[in-house]
């Protein structure tokens, strides 16, 4: 076969002196991995480096380290024998070639020291597998044993070695394949897929964390039904997230359906993407109807219902983050928040009262771009007439929002009149009625009975207070 070479992927200064470290130690390195793969691929950016010698990876680490102008901090993960050190705004990674071997139990591997050849046959993908010497002689030379080339010509995600040993050593592979289809819109080699299906049970033995992790990457996507549907497929979404999975299908009866609200879910998501990087936003838009498997009703007179399904599948929300070791953080909050108040915008569109309108805003403060976002994406009707009116009507949603706030500016709504001013007025003591008054002040404001302004909210403090047998400390 011919031999290709990449010197130009390895232009950056770091090789130099990786090629000269490995030199004084003579020792052998290559880079290997995604670095190869997204060069080949032209995918932008380099983040992270890994480099693999046939030696001691910490050993190398260090004696670049000592070559560089500036002699960085060497970072070194004694446990997995590999060392991590900075340049500019690369990390790059040091590991000593190496031989795995697994058991039934864990995804952590015995280690031996192994050649180049040991160590891409541990990796995980064909694509990923792929090494550039970086040694003086060969610098720059294509090390390609599984045809990983051909694998990123032709799109497609495959094991070094056998599939079903591969899955079952590492079962996070099986999400990483899912996720490497995603980011770059792959397909999965069918051996591949077959082997995922059989093994979907061990994805047990992966920590919440790492799940997640390839989730959030997989929701990232440009396209993130292309993972929903992998994982769907192969039974992994059943494990992760049954709520969506309780979505699937559509019921009939009377001659009366519903849609199928899993693939309608995907298709937000698909929708909110091209609208937003927040990935919070795109978790909202994937959760945002759980709520409807648990709700779902069928009423003789008006057919299929889902009631308070936006409740309920906020209520979801902290159950799911909690099972699968999210943080409960307000990154949480805000995706219940979205779900919560996912309807609301809806009900606006069919007849907008400034009323309703600033009790949105308020309940949705600084959100409320977001929810219009997510409101938009959840339309989804393949009827053009009426996915025209849809989005006019919230276009006017949006601009009637936009009048309300600049005139009213209830967003981050602070009450005109505090509570110790109630008490100084009327000579009180910490009691029920501050409250009152206070509650009644914001209600006659949303409600558009009064301005959102100090004098009017101060008379119509004396008056409430009135009624409710109050008398102002007025000083003569
Ligand atoms: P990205 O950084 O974009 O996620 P990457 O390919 O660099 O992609 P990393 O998780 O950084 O992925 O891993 C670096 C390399 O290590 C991979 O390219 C692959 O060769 C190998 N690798 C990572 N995880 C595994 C695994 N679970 N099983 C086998 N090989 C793996
Ligand atoms: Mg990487």
């Amino acid at each position: 076969m011919q031999e290709k070479y990449y010197k130009e992927a390895i232009s950056n200064k770091i090789f130099n002196y990786i090629t000269q470290a490995t030199e004084e130690l003579e020792l052998e390195s290559y880079v290997i991995g995604g670095f190869v793969r997204d060069y080949i691929l032209q995918r932008g950016s380099v983040k992270d480096i890994d480099i693999v010698t046939v030696g001691s990876g910490i050993e190398l680490a260090q004696k670049v380290a000592s070559l560089l102008p500036n002699t960085p901090k060497v970072q070194v993960f004694k446990t997995y024998g590999t060392a991590m050190l900075r340049y500019h705004d690369i990390e790059v990674e040091f590991v000593g070639a190496r031989r795995e071997s697994y058991t039934e139990n864990s995804r952590n591997p015995e280690v031996s020291e192994g050649s180049l050849q040991d160590d891409q046959n541990r990796r995980d993908f064909t694509i990923n597998a792929l090494a550039l010497s970086l040694n003086k002689a060969s610098y720059g030379k294509l090390l390609d044993p599984f045809n990983g080339v051909a694998d990123l010509e032709n799109k497609i995600i495959k094991t070094p070695l056998d599939p079903g040993i591969t899955y079952s050593d590492d079962p996070l592979r099986m999400m990483r394949a899912i996720r490497f289809a995603t980011q770059l819109n792959f397909s999965i080699e069918q051996n591949s897929l077959d082997a995922i299906t059989e093994n979907v049970e061990r994805i047990a033995i992966i920590t919440k964390e790492r799940i997640v992790d390839e989730l959030h990457k997989i929701i990232a996507s440009p396209k993130p039904s292309l993972g929903f549907l992998l994982l769907e497929k192969t039974g992994l979404l059943k494990k992760i997230l049954p709520e969506l999975i309780a979505l699937k299908g559509v019921e009939e009866v009377e001659g009366q359906s519903h849609k199928d609200n899993f693939y309608h879910t995907l298709e937000v998501v698909d929708n909110i993407a091209k609208h937003t990087d927040d990935v919070w936003l795109r978790w909202a838009a994937l959760l945002h109807d759980i709520g409807k498997a648990p709700t779902k009703k069928f009423d003789k007179k008006v057919g299929w219902t889902f009631h308070s399904h936006e409740f309920v599948g906020s209520k979801m929300v902290f159950k799911l983050f909690k099972r699968l070791k999210m943080p409960l953080n307000n990154k949480m909050k805000f995706v219940q928040k979205m779900v919560l108040l996912s309807s609301r915008p809806i009900v606006l569109a069919s007849g907008v009262t400034d009323s309703a309108v600033r009790r949105l805003i308020f309940d949705t403060g600084d959100d409320i771009d977001s929810l219009m976002t997510l409101c938009e994406a959840d339309i989804t009707t393949k009827n053009p007439k009426k996915f025209k009116r849809y989005h006019k009507n919230f276009e006017l949603v949006r601009q009637k929002i936009k009048e309300v706030e600049e005139r009213d500016r209830v967003r981050n709504f602070q009450p005109p009149i505090t509570g110790e001013e109630i008490m100084e007025t009327f000579n009180l003591k910490p009691c029920r009625e501050i409250g009152q008054i206070k509650e009644a002040i914001k209600e006659a404001i949303l409600e558009g009975i009064i301005p959102n302004e100090y004098e009017a909210s101060y008379n119509f403090m004396l008056e409430k207070a009135t009624s409710l047998g109050l008398k102002a400390n007025i000083k003569s």
